[in-house]
């Protein structure tokens, strides 16, 4: 008999490993994988585009009625990339403009109502592994496994750094360690659904873990999970 699918929420700060354990864990399972962050990320890039005022809550309002996020899957790359009114913005959101801006639009309680909203809908029928700061908190409380991913500080920044010189040689540590800290705190402080560790998560701290050591790690505690509702 096939195991029952269930829903993985993966939380954290930022440049966790999130991203890349929520994509190979998805793969493993035959599962789909949404990134919460790249639905932030393409409001947020929507907002810089048309100049949208974050204070006036009209304009927000029209801006979040005229935005549009769908994925689609790159069967080269093996990831789901966004699709801001139709247009993939995958490379655009990863931008430093738009990591500059995230956090103070994540914040915004009529964003996340949108964006929770599509988000709870893509669980409905289960078999989903989601990444994100609040996705086993309020996203999906009822979640089978929820895991919080946390590394040491130092060892995020460089991953983050790695990740982004590829992209942006003129990139400097000291500009990553900053935005990553900046970002943690604003989504460990804001009022709206802020970052924290739901009660009944596993923390997995994966500063010495190789990628293979964490997925299979995290594929037991699955099947686990799978076992108890089979
Ligand atoms: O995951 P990533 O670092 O791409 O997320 C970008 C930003 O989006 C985060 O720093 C946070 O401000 C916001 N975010 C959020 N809730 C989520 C996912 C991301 O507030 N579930």
């Amino acid at each position: 008999m096939k195991a029952p699918k269930i829903i993985v929420a993966i939380d954290g700060y930022s440049s966790c490993g999130k991203s890349t354990l929520a994509r190979q864990l998805a793969a493993k399972l035959g599962y789909n994988y949404i990134d919460s962050g790249a639905m932030y990320r393409a409001i947020t890039l929507y907002f810089l585009r048309n100049g949208v005022n974050i204070r006036d809550k009209e304009q927000v309002a029209e801006a979040l009625s005229n935005i549009h996020l769908t994925f689609v899957f790159n069967e080269h790359t093996g990831k789901s990339e966004i699709c801001l009114n139709e247009e993939n913005a995958e490379h655009q959101i990863r931008d430093m403009l738009v990591a500059e801006k995230v956090s103070e639009i994540a914040a915004i309680r009529e964003v996340r109502s949108f964006a929770v909203a599509q988000q709870k809908q893509m669980g409905k029928k289960k078999g989903i592994v989601m990444d994100g700061r609040d996705i086993g908190t309020v996203v999906f409380p009822d979640a089978e496994l929820k895991v919080f991913m946390t590394a040491e500080p130092d060892i995020r920044v460089m991953r983050r750094y790695d990740e982004l010189v590829a992209t942006n040689p003129s990139i400097t540590i000291d500009e990553v360690k900053h935005n990553l800290e900046l970002r943690d705190y604003i989504d460990s402080n804001r009022e709206e659904s802020p970052l924290r560790q739901a009660e009944d998560a596993i923390v997995l701290d994966n500063s010495v873990l190789t990628r293979e050591e964490q997925l299979h790690k995290v594929i037991d505690w699955v099947k686990e999970r799978a076992s108890v509702i089979a």
